[in-house]
């Protein structure tokens, strides 16, 4: 070891002495050999509560701390152990890392930083460590943050909503605060069970302070809100009654598009040409789902096609539209449109729509608070996107708490940091 005072500064590790520093070019690796200064080594592991020494500990104890250029660094101390009062007998409280765990807290900090801003690959091959071993260092990091901030306070309107992972095998169950734009929650699942374990965190005083609560229709959803928040008022969320339509209309798209390919086979077999109409449809289904400002040139084409060709598809866009339409316009106006929209729906002749006609009119205190009290659809729509990005992120991790623990460092509003910063970076 050269420089002490340099590796003390290329380092930073709180109150450690270093004793040697070996730097092995063949493995890549510097391994420093450390001791906790005494008196941080009489703090319990646990609670942190000042407790007298027990003992040198078992064996010494290897941390992998952030890279020196290319190497690899590893930090080796010895773990002593104390008696604590409550713990009993445990390893000492290690100023650099987090209790059990085999990195440092910067090392941990400077992965969690990464995993919110960068993709899969690039964290484990810029880390060189496992993508489970990601989810582990997210996990314990998040427990800190939560630990130490109060997410839940001042809340008055929340939107609930459900999400699916592991190739839609799985659920997990999602609360967003419509004032500030975050994610407030997310637990494993989509029952009752689930979104009572949200209002027994939130505790029965700030239930009773939230006002509006948005979701789908589920009956699960609402069973729960009734029971926690029973004066809060329930508001349906836009974003889902319009995938509702979107996906009436889909089922009219397959439909035609059936028949389609079944005359198309016919005209075949007889000799003749084929219209092309199967081929059309089969491509117009981005043309149907999307929003009309946002088509191209040929999806513009593929729409006036249909309307040309097909009207019940072209009536079903029409519904599909005019639904979206309603929660755009809002307020008095939106439902009157709405009144417009139930009564065309439900002579349409279109078996899809006049089902979610009545869908709708089992549903219409809540779609009536929505167009009321204009809760940020935006908001549920983009939180939704960007939690189906991070599950597509966190396949692989191997429990739901990662997952769960990246959705809320990413999009609660308390970004991790990197070490060694002063301001957020
Ligand atoms: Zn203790």
């Amino acid at each position: 070891m050269r420089n002490k005072s340099l590796w003390d500064a290329l380092l930073g590790l709180a109150d450690a002495v270093i004793e040697s520093v070996d730097v092995d070019e063949t493995s890549g690796q510097i391994v420093v050999q450390v001791r906790i200064k005494a008196a941080a080594s009489r703090r319990c592991g646990r609670c942190l509560r000042r407790c007298p020494r027990y003992d040198q500990g078992t064996s010494r104890r290897r941390w992998r701390h952030m890279d020196a250029g290319v190497l690899m660094v590893w930090i080796v101390a010895e773990a002593p152990r104390v008696s604590c009062r409550d713990c009993g007998v445990v390893t000492c409280h290690i100023p650099w890392a987090r209790a059990g765990a085999g990195h440092t807290a910067d090392f941990d900090h400077h992965i969690a930083w990464l995993a919110t801003n960068a993709s899969k690959t690039t964290v484990a091959t810029l880390a060189r460590i496992a993508w489970r071993t990601v989810g582990a260092i997210i996990t314990r990091v998040w427990a800190d943050i939560e630990a130490c901030t109060d997410r839940f306070a001042n809340l008055s309107r929340i939107g609930i909503d459900e999400i699916s992972y592991k190739k839609g095998q799985r659920y997990l169950t999602m609360v967003v605060d419509h004032d500030t734009g975050r994610l407030l929650w997310a637990g494993v699942g989509r029952d009752t069970e689930t979104v009572d374990e949200f209002f027994d965190a939130l505790g029965p005083e700030r239930c009773v302070a939230i006002t509006h609560v948005s979701a789908d229709a589920a009956p699960w959803i609402a069973k729960s809100v009734r029971t926690h928040c029973p004066g809060a008022i329930r508001c349906a969320d836009a974003f889902h009654v319009v995938a509702w339509a979107t996906k009436a209309l889909d089922t009219v798209r397959r439909q035609a598009w059936n028949t389609a390919a079944g005359r198309a086979r016919d005209t075949n077999r007889t000799g003749r040409n084929s219209t092309g109409a199967a081929r059309v449809l089969k491509g117009a289904r981005w043309a149907l789902w999307k929003n009309p400002e946002d088509l191209t040139t040929s999806q513009h084409h593929k729409l006036t096609w249909i309307a040309k060709t097909d009207p019940a598809l072209w009536r079903a866009y029409l519904l599909k539209e005019g639904l979206r339409h309603v929660f755009k316009i809002k307020g008095a106006a939106g439902k009157t449109a709405l009144d417009r929209w139930l009564s065309w729906a439900v002579r349409c002749r279109i078996p899809a729509f006049v089902e979610l006609a009545s869908t709708i009119k089992r549903n219409r205190t809540e779609i009536d608070n929505a167009l009321d009290h204009n809760l940020s659809n935006a908001l549920i729509e983009s939180i939704n996107t960007k939690i189906r990005r991070i599950t597509r992120t966190a396949y692989g991790f191997t429990n739901p708490e990662a997952l769960i623990a990246l959705a809320l460092l990413a999009h609660s509003g308390h970004r991790p940091q990197l070490p060694g910063r002063t301001t957020h970076g």
